[in-house]
């Protein structure tokens, strides 16, 4: 069955290597100062409600699509070199992710340079893309996660957690400066920049993770990742993270990521209408 998200959706390619494109619902030239993406594209729980919300409310959604994976796979001189698309949105990070996720590359720095060409150009694709001619003022990501996280004594899998991130607080971890947990299971969570998004959040029962603005000026939390380079150019950054079925394990949590989206719609608009 063709999907929603899809029925709604024009696909945009990208032209420097034609089998990745964006799959584009709504309109990133109206009126509405908000702009989701969706990077990894096996994390797509709640993308066809996202969709059915763009159309009611306005704004743009946009989804990375290559060949249904969480990475995507750059061609060049016939070799195929990995990056993580939220890892793609500076020079440090792109670096980073193809040398992490591609180790002979390091030795190589001919084609280590050509890789971070190409994931540069994706990543302005991807931000003209959610921009139009007038860049939104909140970037929202969707993002689904696996049951629980490595090593925290249950079985989980992944790395992403709300009991993880308080432990990293609590440790000292620089790219955190607070962690509220809500009622929630502790794979929904919201990943934000700005602290009254947070403290919505927080005072509505949700599971949510302020981000440090230092990553902003401190190279060593430089990932390369979306929320990263919000900081970096002052924009309002809210990732929707939401629990998913991994390899048989953990369940999809739609109906939690539905509300959620419908929370992010509510702080989105009350802005809106400032
Ligand atoms: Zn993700």
């Amino acid at each position: 069955m063709l999907s929603l998200a899809l029925a709604l959706s024009s696909a945009l390619t990208f032209p420097q290597q034609t089998n990745i494109y964006l799959d584009v619902i709504g309109d990133n030239n109206d009126d509405k100062d908000w702009a989701f993406f969706a990077p990894h594209e096996n994390e797509n729980v709640a993308n066809d409600y996202v969709a059915k919300k763009i159309v009611e409310k306005g704004g743009v959604f946009v989804v990375l699509r290559q060949h249904g994976d969480r990475l995507v796979t750059l061609e060049i001189d016939d070799k195929e070199i990995v990056i993580d698309p939220n890892r793609m949105f500076t020079k440090v990070g792109r670096i980073s992710s193809i040398t992490k996720l591609n180790p002979t590359l390091a030795k190589q720095s001919l084609l280590l340079n050509k890789a971070e060409k190409r994931a540069e150009q994706l990543s302005e694709f991807v931000l003209e893309t959610l921009s139009g001619k007038t860049p939104p003022k909140t970037f929202v990501a969707m993002h689904n996660n696996s049951n629980g996280y490595m090593g925290d004594g249950k079985k989980g899998i992944g790395n992403v957690s709300i009991e993880r991130y308080q432990t990293k607080l609590a440790s000292g971890a620089q790219y955190l400066i607070d962690v509220a947990s809500g009622t929630y299971d502790e794979d929904d969570l919201y990943f934000v920049t700005d602290k009254t998004d947070f403290s919505s959040m927080k005072t509505n029962g949700w599971n949510a993770v302020l981000q440090n603005p230092n990553v902003a000026h401190d190279p060593n939390e430089d990932d390369g990742s979306l929320s990263v380079y919000a900081e970096m150019k002052g924009y309002r950054y809210i990732n929707v993270e939401a629990e998913r079925v991994t390899d048989g394990f953990g369940e999809d949590h739609l109906a939690t990521q539905k509300k959620m989206v419908d929370f992010t719609f509510s702080l989105l608009e009350q802005a809106d209408s400032k």
